[in-house]
């Protein structure tokens, strides 16, 4: 839509999304794929059961973005089905979420998200993990902010048997007025 185009309450400016995800974690001889986190592998004993390759980071963000443009969800455009994901890089989710984006005219402004896991700690990885997100949603890294929390050795989370992540994300069509 042109910028001189007439503004009306079906084409907001600001939409915010939210995505949440947990995966089971378990040693590989019992499913887990290696524990990878916003695109970054984590040395670990136990990983995530999954499809794809389980990252609950790249999962949450990526249906924060399709949630904000009321798109159909993660599970529905990649179905853990479909042998197309078997232990599929969820950068490509991200990604296509963008784009999906990009073609209604939003970019994301900034994303705040909450990574729980017992361990390891996220602590060592997470400037990398920030720098990765940026760089799959074409922002600023000042734009991009995660936390690592543990879930206090409480319920699955807590005793390490899941790793869960929640995120919200602000998306804009710079053409039009807030
Ligand atoms: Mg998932």
């Amino acid at each position: 839509m042109a910028a001189s185009s007439p503004q009306d309450s079906s084409t907001p400016a600001l939409r915010i999304g939210h995505g949440y995800d947990l995966h089971r974690l378990e040693p590989a001889d019992a499913g887990g794929r290696p524990l990878v986190i916003g695109g970054i592998r984590l040395e670990h004993d136990r990983g995530p059961v999954a499809r794809s390759d389980g990252d609950v980071l790249l999962h949450a963000v990526t249906d924060a973005v399709l949630g904000a443009l009321a798109l159909p969800d993660i599970g529905e455009l990649f179905p853990d089905t479909d042998e197309a994901n078997e232990a599929r890089d969820s950068a490509d989710f991200l990604t296509e979420a963008v784009r999906l984006a990009a073609d209604r005219g939003y970019r994301p402004v900034n994303l705040d998200a909450t990574v729980i896991l017992e361990r390891p700690r996220l602590k060592p990885v997470k400037a990398e993990i920030r720098a990765n997100l940026a760089r799959l949603l074409g922002m600023p890294l000042d734009a991009v902010n995660v936390k690592g929390k543990t879930h206090e050795r409480v319920d699955a989370v807590g005793e390490g048997r899941a790793v869960e992540a929640h995120a919200v994300i602000l998306m804009q069509r710079p053409e039009l007025r807030p």
